[in-house]
């Protein structure tokens, strides 16, 4: 019974709040009356998503997206629709009913993944109470005390010991009441030809952990003589359903809160690189997982902040890898920069040589931002005692400013990059302005290409479009005027399919409920949307039925606006009978549109209340 499951839903909806719930997940802040960050679904550097408490919606004035509470989580943390409910469920301390046969499937998987957090939890344990046995983890612990650990830091990131044998942990698999085919399942073992074996062999063990913090993998170091069959230095376990190394960045649990304290996210390339700082009192630090920073990466990054320093090792390696990160991380409107550590190879090394004051202070007032950082790294590339080098340089220079849309931040980096490298500033400037010269006549023409565009979506919205929205606003408010408001719409005719499914579904499929939001997750992308800015941007106030009607004849003109240049057209080549025939409609049409609104809202035949 759709009536049924509609009530279900609407009550898990009204016992959570969606400030709260969308502020686990993005950084908000209040402003006036509603809620405002960084979108999570577009790339942006000021906030333009909106969350209201009031209407329990959110809505982003920058890419349109909008929705409820349960369409959030299905489309930013990528639930399915039963698993958004029984999260908020949860939550509102709501028992659902018994799930339809439909919905086992998510019911059976998520049964799989707790088996498989279990498992994780349990190996968890096994590896560090080996590290804690006296004579087994001996090795470690001396490991662990020469890179200067603290016994508290290794105790509360539960940091761990797997032995030397092929099948340990294996062996005690059962004890531990889990079948082999779950440390399989989860990347502890691995199928060879005579059977399974562990993974980790004689490796010091660093639980991964979710943001939840529950154990999703492990990454192990190896320990003590190696041979060929050890595997090599650093092994992380392999991609699982718990496991994407492309979408976890170690230590982010642990992270989160002196992240938001400290305005700003330290991303390093290791787990020791990460431990390290958090031994020095450094919080706020997270690191990749043997992966180059991703988009996705990215986009977990900016629920926490905005700003990102990158310290990474100070080999070519390393320095690839930070300016390609850097550029990533731009892209989705991050402001980076890059730490310089310049007399150490990587943050773990550089911290205990020189401490924490100069770690920090190499993370924030020294640190690079993006352009700056490209420069340095040309300045290696090219030996600028020869003519030619510095011709290259230069050039290379000039291609990296040129890209700096600010003519006044452009401007900046020029007087700083002359001094710094001791350049001819005129010879500079002509190589600027030659690069910029072939660039200028693209953005042009890209400019006016953007702006044809988004006529419709950005910048001014058109009349009717805004007719439209305070429709479907009245609708959603006015359990009542639903049907006759639907019938006068069919009378006039939709312009735009998007308005007939909303003003359809509104009547049709929610007609019991009162706040028709908390359903939207039903829509189709585009259509909750539009709902969401017509909730959101449309303010009703004054008489509605005087309201709607005006709406009404708003697009009612234009239909026959469009209708009376499609007829236009037609007449222009048609010929003998029929062009009489069009001549006379495109004369009524003319001659309708010519009626005065006063008169055509009195007109208006099916809404009247
Ligand atoms: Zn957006």
């Amino acid at each position: 019974m759709p009536e049924f499951r509609q009530e279900v839903v609407e009550n898990v909806r009204q016992g959570v709040d969606i400030v709260q719930v969308v502020g686990e997940h993005v950084r908000l802040e209040k402003r006036g009356k509603g809620y405002f960050g960084l979108c999570p679904f577009h790339a942006e550097k000021t906030p333009s998503f909106s969350v209201s408490q009031e209407k329990q919606m959110y809505y982003c004035f920058g890419c349109q997206a909008g929705g409820n509470v349960i369409s959030f989580l299905m489309e930013h943390a990528k639930m399915s629709f039963p698993e958004a409910l029984e999260n908020l469920a949860e939550r509102a301390g709501i028992t659902l009913p018994v799930p339809h046969t439909d919905d086992s499937d998510a019911f059976a998987r998520r049964r799989v993944r707790e088996r498989d957090l279990k498992v994780m939890e349990w190996a968890t344990d096994v590896f560090h109470r080996q590290l804690q046995n006296d004579s087994l983890g001996r090795v470690v612990r001396d490991y662990l005390k020469q890179r200067g650990l603290s016994l508290d830091l290794i105790t509360s990131l539960k940091l761990g010991f797997s032995l030397a044998g092929w099948s340990t942990l294996l062996a005690r698999a059962e004890s531990g009441g889990f079948a082999p085919a779950d440390l399989l399942r989860v990347g502890l073992a691995v199928q060879g030809e005579k059977g399974l074996y562990d993974r980790f062999r004689q490796r010091l063990m660093f639980p991964i952990r979710n943001r939840q913090g529950q154990v999703i993998a492990f990454g192990g170091r190896l320990l003590g003589d190696s041979d060929d069959s050890s595997g090599p230095k650093y092994l992380n376990s392999p991609e699982t359903d718990l496991f994407s190394k492309g979408r976890e960045l170690f230590g982010l649990d642990r992270a989160a809160k002196a992240i938001g304290k400290a305005g700003f996210a330290i991303v390093v390339e290791g787990y020791m690189d990460a431990i390290t700082p958090w031994q020095y009192g450094v919080d706020n630090v997270v690191a990749t997982l043997g992966t180059a920073l991703s988009a996705e990466h990215a986009q977990i990054l900016r629920r926490y902040t905005a700003h990102i320093c990158l310290c990474f090792d100070t080999d070519a390696a390393g320095q690839t890898a930070a300016l390609r990160g850097m550029e990533v991380l731009d892209k989705k409107g991050l402001a980076v920069k890059v730490a310089v550590l310049a007399q150490g190879k990587d943050p773990d090394e550089f911290l205990r040589k020189f401490g924490r004051e100069q770690f920090m202070a190499a993370a924030t007032a020294e640190a690079l931002p993006l352009i700056e950082y490209r420069v340095l790294t040309l300045s290696k590339q090219h030996d600028r005692t020869t003519p030619q080098g510095l011709g290259a340089f230069g050039a290379q220079v000039a291609k990296v400013l040129a890209n700096v849309d600010n003519a006044l931040e452009r401007e900046a980096y020029v007087k700083k990059v002359v001094e710094q490298y001791n350049l001819s500033e005129d010879a500079f400037t002509f190589e600027l302005a030659k690069v910029q010269g072939g660039r200028f006549t693209d953005k042009l023409t890209k400019a006016r290409h953007t702006m044809a565009s988004r006529g419709v979506a950005k910048g001014v919205t058109p009349g009717w479009v805004r007719a439209a929205r305070i429709l479907l606003h009245i609708m959603a408010k006015n359990k009542t005027e639903r049907q006759p408001m639907l019938d006068t719409w069919v009378s006039i005719g939709f312009i735009d399919e998007k308005y007939r499914h909303l003003a359809t579904w509104l009547a049709h499929d929610v007609l019991h409920s009162d706040d028709p939001m908390s359903l939207a997750h039903e829509l189709a992308q585009d259509l909750k949307s539009e709902l969401a800015a017509a909730l959101t941007e449309e303010n009703l106030e004054g008489n509605l039925t005087d309201m709607a009607n005006e709406c009404f004849v708003k697009i009612e003109e234009h239909t026959l606006t469009l209708e009376i240049a499609r007829v236009q057209a037609e007449l222009a080549t048609a010929e003998g009978a029929s062009r009489v025939a069009l001549a006379t409609m495109l004369r009524d049409l003319q001659r309708h549109r010519k009626i005065p609104q006063r008169e055509k809202v009195s007109q208006l035949r099916g809404y009247r209340t």
